[in-house]
């Protein structure tokens, strides 16, 4: 199974400008959502380490962080938006930063894009959202947290998610980094996403 695998891991970089990108090409698998969202715990979730640094201060991550998985592709975890303490000048900097990746960088397979399951998304989930569905070619949304969720609560919660951002259920993943709900399904999902085609 999936989740016995054991995926080699290593930073790389952080980037917090338009230059320093890896240079190698290799594929490109983002992670993007708010802060707070569930981001780094997913990361070290699904490569069994801690690679990401779990926030104790919302918003600190301010680059493109590389790490080089399997030495064969990168996951790049997105700095989380939408945390409201952070100045107006260095937030323009991160959007530059970030619009210009996403629309430019030629390597990127996959986005997954976090939204936690316990709250309808927020005005900045809703405007990625719609630039993924505009300019994304492979994306995928997974529910964070589910497991603060009651089981029998869940399916309502879901249908309501989906409603309100207008996807399938077959478009959406439910994953908890505590109890590794979604785990196995996430990696088929990127394994099928640098897989050569
Ligand atoms: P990030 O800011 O998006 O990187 O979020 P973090 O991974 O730092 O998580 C933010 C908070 O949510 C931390 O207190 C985590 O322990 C908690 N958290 C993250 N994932 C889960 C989850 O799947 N279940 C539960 N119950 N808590 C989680």
């Amino acid at each position: 199974m999936e989740k016995q695998i054991h995926h080699k891991s290593e930073f790389i970089t952080s980037v917090y400008s338009n230059g320093g990108f890896p240079k190698d090409c290799l594929p490109e698998i983002v992670f993007s959502g708010k802060s707070n969202v569930g981001k780094s715990s997913l990361l070290n979730t699904l490569l069994n380490k801690k690679v990401a640094r779990v926030s104790v201060t919302p918003g600190r991550t301010q680059s493109l962080n590389y790490f080089k998985i399997d030495e064969s592709f990168y996951f790049v975890d997105m700095p989380g938006y939408g945390f409201s303490k952070v100045p107006k000048d260095l937030k323009m900097k991160w959007r530059a930063l970030i619009d210009n990746y996403l629309t430019k960088n030629h390597n990127i397979k996959l986005i997954i894009q976090l939204l936690d399951f316990r709250h309808q998304p927020g005005i900045e989930d809703m405007e990625m959202l719609e630039w993924l569905r505009a300019s994304c070619d492979n994306f995928a949304v997974v529910f964070t947290k589910i497991d603060k969720i009651r089981i029998t609560h869940r399916h309502r919660q879901l249908n309501s998610l989906l409603k309100n951002i207008n996807m399938k259920k077959s478009d959406a993943l439910m994953f908890s980094s505590v109890d590794k709900t979604g785990v196995e399904d996430l990696w088929n999902i990127i394994n099928s996403a640098v897989s050569p085609r």
